[in-house]
């Protein structure tokens, strides 16, 4: 078996590409697009300003969910199609989605009557491949708790990728750190884009269709051009900020705290909690936006007062921080948290949206349904295009290296095919690389540095190789926080740190300086803001 690669097409497709769409924004919502429209025949160019999935994509609570409480806002297709979706992810990545126990405490009538609509609007949850996957109605517990269940990605990072790997899979051409930098007009009609290769130069890629799916950047993307600035509408005035807190393990199973303007939830995950998310009105820039530590301290508060947890915290049991903006599409004034999670799509066609021909943005509300709302947009996008498409066949086939079938069959018989793998090595390497995790496993026996595992999770050295080799990564960060989750607990060990840095930069044709300085980028990053040098 060999390791499917993606290239950074701006490193060898010379000043300028041709396409029928060009994808701005590399977060899940284009990845999704990207993948739907290759797909489908089309040809298709992504570009993505940092790394695939970097931004809001990588800020999530992991849950693959119908979003029990958008239910209590009546946005009952909202919940339809996010159930409906976590059963075809559960299909088409059996190997980073796992089936999630969730407890609320209270088990009210309102409570037990929400749970009910649940249960019947996800009535087609156990037509899944996977027997695993399947999910159990809700119950009341005799603590009077309610048990329910929904999804968790093990990695929203990798299932982002898995997207991008899909699309380039099926043709389209992919590069991340590629800023678009400025749309191309010819009169109202948008031609495509001059990108620029953070690592090389300038690019222009000619399109007959642009999709702005830059998230929470989309009313910057839209201003950057003169001409499209008038149809960017007026600036969004708040945004809800959301972070996460990374503890030592607090509780065995994920525990929600609900109040009529939030909600937050301590999770267990990779023998860790993940505590969040908050709920916060953010009126800056959104390329300034960073977790802070007055953020943080008034979460631990909200924490503590609410008694979720069995211990009361400080700031010295967080051991990461993240989060991101939601990308709201509609004006909340201050109250955020109801604010839809719907997502939106723009045709800019149309006059009270421009007038502005082949451009369409794409605003995700949720990660769980961007493959439906993927599709929703090619098919926005399809009558501009002057050419015949195929049928959309996402739902129904398995994302690239995802073909694992039922994924605890599948990680036994690796188990017996690898002994010389400890039992966490072979999960983890199996559930994250999927099909291609054999081959990993191989080159990992060929030198012995690269088998050493180095956390907990049984992660090695060759998968720095494969990501810097096959998946496209550039950083050091790209490494630490998408194609494994070394950083993802915290700042790793110098020894760690040293270790990938110079394996990764064995690969990439690092000198000493640029080793020093993706090293020091990503120390600078994962230092928690009450640590930081003053
Ligand atoms: C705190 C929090 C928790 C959440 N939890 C969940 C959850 O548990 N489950 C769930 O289903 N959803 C969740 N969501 C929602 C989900 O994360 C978003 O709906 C989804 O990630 C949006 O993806 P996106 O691709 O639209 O945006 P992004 O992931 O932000 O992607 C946009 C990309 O565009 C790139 N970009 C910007 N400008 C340019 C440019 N000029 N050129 C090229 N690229 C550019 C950015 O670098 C970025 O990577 C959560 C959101 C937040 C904030």
């Amino acid at each position: 078996m060999t390791i499917f690669t993606i290239d950074r097409f701006v490193e060898t497709a010379g000043d300028e590409t041709v396409v029928d769409m060009l994808v701005i924004g590399g977060g899940i919502t284009g990845a999704a697009v990207a993948y739907e429209a290759a797909s489908r025949g089309l040809r298709v160019a992504l570009v993505e300003a940092d790394d695939f999935g970097a931004a809001t994509s990588a800020a999530t609570g992991k849950l693959i969910h119908g979003g029990l409480r958008y239910l209590k806002q009546l946005e009952i297709g909202l919940v339809r199609e996010s159930l409906k979706e976590r059963r075809i992810l559960s299909d088409i990545a059996p190997n980073l989605i796992d089936v999630y126990p969730i407890v609320l405490p209270d088990s009210d009538l309102v409570v037990r009557l929400g749970l009910t609509a649940y249960d019947v609007l996800s009535f087609d949850r156990n037509r899944v491949d996977d027997r695993n996957k399947r999910i159990p109605r809700h119950r009341r517990l005799p603590t009077d708790e309610a048990l329910y269940y929904d999804c968790l990605m093990i990695s929203p990072e990798r299932l982002t990728l898995a997207f991008v790997r899909s699309a380039a899979a099926a043709g389209a051409l992919v590069s991340n750190h590629t800023r678009a930098e400025e749309l191309l007009m010819e009169g109202r009609q948008v031609t495509g884009a001059r990108v620029r290769d953070r690592f090389g130069a300038s690019h222009v890629v000619r399109a007959r269709v642009v999709v702005n799916a830059t998230g929470p950047w989309a009313y910057d993307t839209l201003t950057e051009s003169p001409v499209t600035a008038g149809s960017a509408g007026q600036p969004p005035t708040v945004r809800s900020e959301g972070i996460y807190l990374i503890t030592r393990q607090l509780t065995d199973v994920m525990t929600l705290h609900v109040t009529p303007h939030g909600h937050f939830s301590c999770a267990p995950w990779r023998g860790h909690s993940m505590i969040g998310p908050t709920e916060k009105a953010y009126r800056g820039a959104v390329s300034d936006w960073r977790v802070t530590q007055e953020s943080v301290e008034e979460f631990i508060a909200a924490i503590n007062s609410a008694g979720l947890l069995p211990v009361e915290i400080g700031l010295d049991d967080v051991l990461h921080a993240y989060g991101g903006l939601r990308p709201l599409t509609e004006d909340a004034g201050g109250d955020t948290y109801n604010a839809s999670r719907a997502a939106e799509v723009v045709d800019h066609a149309k006059s009270d949206h421009g007038g502005i021909h082949g451009l369409i943005t794409a605003t995700g509300g949720k990660y769980t349904t961007s493959r439906a709302f993927a599709h929703q947009v090619v098919e926005i996008a399809a009558p501009k295009l002057g050419r015949a498409m195929g049928r959309s066949r996402t739902s129904k086939t398995w994302l690239h290296g995802c073909s694992t079938g039922p994924i605890e069959h599948y990680v036994a018989a690796s188990r017996s095919r690898n002994p010389d793998f400890s039992a966490e090595t072979v999960r983890h390497v199996a559930r994250h690389h999927g099909t291609e995790h054999d081959a990993v496993l191989d080159l990992a026996r060929s030198t012995p540095e690269l088998a050493t595992p180095l956390d907990a999770d049984g992660e090695l050295l060759a998968q720095v190789v494969v990501a810097a080799r096959h998946e496209s990564a550039r950083t050091l960060s790209d490494i630490l926080m998408r194609r494994t989750g070394l950083g993802t607990l915290g700042l790793p060990s110098d020894e760690i740190l040293d270790a990938v840095a110079r394996v990764a930069g064995q690969e990439l044709g690092w000198d000493d300086a640029r080793r020093a300085a993706e090293l020091d980028a990503t120390v600078s990053s994962l230092t928690l803001p009450w640590h930081q040098p003053a």
